[in-house]
């Protein structure tokens, strides 16, 4: 009988888990170990509404203090895991002693990949925008008239661009690959991205890295750029992307490859250990994925909490969606494109908005929806019932949505 759940990490993974094992009445004990200092909160606002100062802090919690406290949920905050002891079945933290548990979860989330000390990244002007605290440092610096760097052409990247720009700094981003969200997006996507930041002001410059950071003191103020050219800068933001956090499974000795690795129920290599969230790799359509979404962190702490409690179907099954917001454009995805062979395009029903749609064969992946929510939604509904569109019909703007033909691609899927 699991009495004791002891969750490592304190971000929407570690909270849906707790959540979830209270509402289906679990009624041991929950411990989630954090090394934050305050209470567990959202992320995406951060690199949006927050810094832009849209969004009070009490409104990033994910839940107030009194709803851990009533449901009996222990908060250990600015405490460190250091050591998992799978013999002893308890984990030893830097101010708790060792705290004994029946069921693991780490939840343990990634941490940004930094810009390396030899290009200048320990300057005290060149940040990231993953915690709370790196948007409270930066929030001081993003100032009307500065000039900022963006390195990377991700979604964070480009958030942080375009936050920027509305606040009234003056933008460049960088980016090595030869085209914007290169890791994420298909070609088209990343087009109609591009021209967005470019009309709004970004110097958007792809095919571009930092060579390095020249330093007045102890503050950057002059990139050099692979291109040979130079620019001035107040700050700098790197967006190049995370690594998981998966120091603390590898010294468990479970098996870890970008990512704790888990199989089909979240489970690691110990059957009482699960991994979830953005610090797990776990197999969908037959690889280990890591999926970087809030979406799969709730839903992988809601799925192992029912597994604990033996009422999980056998395995986690991901319907993956994800959202970006940048300046007045509301990006909804649906699906996950990994192995797409084409995309179609549908422009939306009202002006500026547009579907991008990613397909294997006659099988539909994803889709990126711009500005067009009915799109999302339909997407959504099709992929989560395996349902394929008919491509011709798809592209035909005049074809209201709800009246497009689709098939049945599930088994193509399962295959
Ligand atoms: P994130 O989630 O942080 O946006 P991604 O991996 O989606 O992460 O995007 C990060 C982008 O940063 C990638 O497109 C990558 O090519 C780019 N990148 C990484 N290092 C550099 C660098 N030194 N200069 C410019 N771009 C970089």
């Amino acid at each position: 009988m699991t009495q004791r759940v002891v969750i490592i990490g304190g971000g929407q993974a570690a909270v849906s888990a707790a959540l979830r094992l209270r509402s289906q009445s679990f009624e041991g004990s929950i411990e989630i170990l954090c090394e934050e200092p305050g209470l567990p909160y959202q992320r995406p606002p951060l690199s949006k509404k927050y810094l832009k100062g849209e969004l009070d802090r009490e409104r990033l919690h994910l839940r107030p203090e009194e709803v851990y406290q009533d449901l009996k949920i222990t908060l250990h905050r600015e405490t460190q895991a250091h050591f998992i002891d799978r013999l002893k079945k308890h984990v030893a933290t830097s101010n708790r002693g060792a705290i004994v548990y029946d069921k693991l979860i780490l939840a343990t989330g990634a941490t940004p990949r930094c810009l390396p000390a030899s290009v200048g990244g320990d300057l005290e002007n060149v940040y990231t925008c993953r915690s709370l605290a790196d948007a409270d440092l930066l929030s001081g610096e993003v100032r009307p008239g500065q000039r900022l760097l963006v390195v990377g052409g991700g979604y964070i990247g480009l958030e942080m661009a375009a936050v920027a720009i509305d606040l009234g700094l003056e933008v460049t981003l960088i980016e090595m690959q030869d085209r914007i969200l290169n890791r994420v997006a298909a070609h088209e996507t990343a087009q109609w991205f591009r021209k967005l930041h470019l009309d709004r002001g970004v110097d958007l410059r792809e095919g571009v890295g930092l060579e390095r950071l020249i330093a007045d003191g102890n503050r950057a103020t002059l990139a050099a750029l692979s291109d040979g050219s130079a620019v001035g800068v107040d700050l700098v933001v790197a967006g190049i992307g995370v690594s998981a956090n998966d120091r603390l499974a590898r010294s468990a000795g479970l098996f870890v490859e970008n990512g704790v690795l888990t199989d089909e129920s979240c489970l690691t290599s110990d059957p009482d250990i699960y991994a979830i969230g953005d610090c797990a790799a776990f197999p969908f359509r037959g690889e280990m994925t890591r999926l970087e979404s809030v979406q799969n962190a709730c839903d992988q702490g809601e799925y192992v909490a029912e597994h604990i409690l033996g009422q999980a179907p056998a395995n986690y099954l991901p319907e993956p969606w994800f959202w970006s917001d940048q300046y007045d454009v509301s990006l909804k995805i649906a699906g996950f494109n990994r192995g797409f062979d084409h995309v179609v395009t549908r422009p939306g029903e009202k002006p500026g908005a547009i579907s991008l749609w990613y397909f294997i064969g006659e099988r539909l992946l994803a889709v990126d929806a711009m500005n067009d929510a009915k799109a999302y939604m339909m997407g959504k509904r099709w992929l989560a019932k395996g349902q394929s569109p008919d491509q011709i019909a798809l592209a035909d703007p005049d074809l209201p949505i709800k009246d497009i033909p689709t098939k049945d691609t599930q088994a193509a899927a399962a295959a």
